[in-house]
């Protein structure tokens, strides 16, 4: 079983979880820990076709450390499907947006462990792990319209779930900013909502201390420079309601 750790100091690691995507029609899909002293959280756990694999991972990176967060960056079933099975098996919390709290049940919530789904407020919020904390960076309708990244001040990492998202090329980390756009244009174009929300993001994104955007699905990017490339391209993209014409054509 392997791991890439993505930073690591005596008491804090950041580790993202082999890729247990087997291919076939599900996109793939990355899962991240953070472990600070004795606490763990875990992001976009995923759904059940990776579920058996990441949780026994997890126990892994964890050691004799607690999982004490789960954190799902929107309401997708590539993130939150197998959101039952976690809380059952753990004491965890779950953390999703507001908007979701009452969508994420028809995923098949036991009610015993309902009252650990926890609704983040739309401003965002600061969530204790371990010494330390996590900010839970507001992205709304990027692309989801109740969505969070989570940056983590001690290792400078800024986990941006679908955003930055790439698919179908064979690296998990971006070396060639402009050889790599091809993967992630036509995602954002389509699944993004607006320039608007993303310059919102830049701006956001700008004001933290970066050395790795981490997203979701495909590969990360690392440095200043290429992190700069990224918040840059952002800002000038048009997708999503940009590219809406006057009307929907009829089909047929
Ligand atoms: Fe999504």
């Amino acid at each position: 079983m392997s791991q890439k750790v993505l930073f690591e100091s005596d008491t804090h690691r950041n580790v993202l979880l082999e890729d247990f995507s087997s291919g076939g029609l599900a996109v793939q899909a990355n899962q991240h820990m953070i472990i600070d002293g004795k606490v763990g959280m875990i992001l976009d756990p995923g759904g059940h076709k990776v579920y058996s694999k990441v949780m026994a991972a997890s126990r892994q990176v964890l050691g004799p450390a607690r999982l004490e967060i789960l954190f799902l960056s929107h309401q997708d079933p590539d993130i939150v499907a197998a959101v039952n099975g976690w809380l059952m098996t753990t004491d965890a919390k779950a953390y999703v947006s507001n908007l979701w709290v009452r969508f994420v049940p028809h995923f098949g919530l036991d009610h015993l462990v309902e009252s650990r789904l926890v609704g983040i407020p739309d401003e965002g919020m600061k969530l204790p792990l371990g010494g330390g904390h996590v900010l839970v960076i507001p992205a709304h309708f990027l692309h989801s319209a109740g969505n969070f990244q989570i940056y983590d001040p001690k290792a400078k990492i800024l986990y941006s779930g679908d955003l930055g998202a790439s698919i179908g090329h064979g690296y998990d980390e971006v070396t060639d900013f402009a050889a790599h756009l091809p993967f992630i244009e036509g995602f954002h174009k389509r699944y993004m909502a607006s320039g608007r929300a993303l310059r919102a993001w830049a701006k956001t994104a700008r004001a933290l201390d970066i050395e790795i955007i981490a997203p979701q699905h495909g590969a990360f990017f690392r440095g200043k420079e290429l992190v700069g490339k990224f918040i840059d391209w952002c800002e000038r993209l048009e997708c999503g309601v940009d590219l809406i014409g006057d009307s929907y054509a009829v089909p047929g």
